[in-house]
């Protein structure tokens, strides 16, 4: 019997620790004996499953828990490389980089915090890497403080930061993936809001006028002065509709799931029945009437 009962039960770390480590982390290749291939970020600081994801879901059984050193050493980096080359347009990016990579035997792989000025990691900086990328808004008040959505990172800002991002926006696959987009103009997220127009029987949540808004905060602006509706109420759906529809995009985009608009108003009239049930009474009386 371990002294301390958690010994043996694994890091508590999910995906999303994950992704935060992979952006936030820089590693220097060297001998290749202390990281992963696909799970570490040694390729341009961006980790080999991020670059090119087909691959990744093919090998990820064995790829995963190969060291560099096993695929760049023995049989070659340039075998590996025509291996890729296989499937050129979609791993190009990693094939490239492969390329230009050689290991230093002998000499440790050096992992670099970029969110502090000497590479160090700190509890403080890993806090505030969190806020980075999330859409900043001047509309506190409209947010209702037990409902505030949790921060949305979208692709435009995640490129900057490193992070595994959509050039093309997964719900209607035509446009580049913003946060405005997402949110607002995407046709699949407009039809939703026509949904739920329909579903409350009130027409004004139809999204005619999302077009002409350039920001989020445009539209939160446009949507909190709806009339002849409570404001808690509108606030409300509006952090839920946002909210699913930002978990249907990390859906698709890292559980190759996917959900119809009726499905995803589904889950909305669910949740905000459970709101209303929770003390959401606005909403409650909005969708109850
Ligand atoms: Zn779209």
């Amino acid at each position: 019997m371990p002294e301390k009962p958690w010994v043996g039960m694994g890091t508590p770390c999910n995906e999303t620790d994950k992704l935060l480590f992979a952006a936030s982390t820089e590693i220097r290749i060297r001998d290749g004996q202390k990281i992963y291939f696909c799970e570490s970020a040694w390729v341009a600081a961006r980790r080999p499953k991020d670059i090119a994801p087909d691959l990744y879901s093919m090998s990820r059984r064995i790829a995963s828990c190969m060291r560099p050193c096993q695929t760049t050493s023995g049989s070659g980096i340039s075998q590996l490389a025509q291996t890729l080359a296989c499937n050129i347009y979609s791993n190009l990016e990693l094939w490239l980089a492969l390329r230009e990579t050689s290991l230093s035997p002998g000499t440790e792989e050096t992992i670099r915090w970029k969110w502090t000025a000497n590479g160090e990691y700190t509890a403080a900086s890993a806090y505030r890497a969190q806020f980075l990328g999330s859409v900043k808004t001047d509309l506190h008040l409209l947010i209702w403080k037990p409902w505030a959505p949790p921060k949305v990172w979208t692709s435009d800002r995640l490129a900057t930061r490193g992070c595994p991002r959509n050039d093309v926006c997964p719900l209607c696959r035509t446009e580049p993936e913003t946060a405005h987009h997402l949110l607002v103009t995407c046709r699949f997220t407009k039809r939703v809001w026509s949904l739920i127009a329909e579903w409350l029987h009130y027409q004004q949540l139809h999204p005619s006028l999302s077009g002409i808004t350039r920001s989020v905060s445009e539209w939160w602006h446009i949507m909190g002065e709806l009339p002849n509706v409570s404001k808690k109420a509108v606030k409300s759906l509006l952090l839920l509709e946002n909210w699913e529809i930002w978990k249907e995009r990390n859906a698709r985009t890292f559980d190759r799931r996917e959900a119809s608009t009726i499905s995803l108003v589904g889950k909305i009239k669910e949740e905000a029945r459970a709101w209303g049930i929770a003390g959401a009474r606005h909403l409650a009386s909005f969708v109850g009437r």
